[in-house]
């Protein structure tokens, strides 16, 4: 399937499932009494979800989902970047990443960036969502074709992207 700029010019993209038992337990443990704030970032959650909100009458709880991942240095989401173009067009291409972060997470506390780690060539982008990580993999397709690949774990709890160009 292609779109945008990668139509005719070679970009490709996959979706497949891997086989991975680790379970998500971080959605699945956090559903704490609303309205509560994470004294971690002051995400509230109040009607079923985390949101940039005031609310004086939340009490704390341990951490959110997004915040408990930081702390556990255990991501939902992995982007690993490679290719001669995001070495010319590397900063771009990170700036790009971190403008799809802000606007998503300016919606939804626990989309975030974790971590950009450089990695002899490549660049690994990790993510408290998988996504955010979808929707950066889907941005730099959008904006710079290349090659796009998705691998979800067995229910889906992290997602693993690669694009190279
Ligand atoms: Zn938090």
């Amino acid at each position: 399937m292609q779109r945008g700029r990668g139509e005719g010019d070679g970009g490709s993209r996959r979706d497949r499932l891997i086989q991975d038992a680790r379970h998500d337990t971080y959605r699945a443990r956090r559903k704490p009494l609303e309205p509560a704030r994470c004294p971690g970032c002051g995400a509230v959650f109040r009607d079923g979800r985390w949101q940039w909100i005031e609310d004086s009458t939340a009490v704390p709880v341990p951490l959110c989902p997004a915040c408990q991942r930081i702390e556990d240095g255990y991501p939902a989401g992995f982007v690993t970047l490679s290719g001669e173009f995001l070495q010319e067009h590397r900063d771009e291409i990170l700036a790009l990443a971190h403008n799809v972060e802000a606007r998503e997470r300016g919606e939804h506390p626990l989309k975030r960036i974790m971590e950009v780690r450089d990695q002899g060539g490549e660049i690994l982008i990790t993510t408290t969502d998988l996504h955010l990580a979808r929707s950066i993999g889907d941005s730099l397709y959008h904006a710079y074709a290349g090659e796009l690949d998705y691998q979800y774990t067995k229910g889906a709890d992290s997602l693993r992207v690669t694009w190279k160009r």
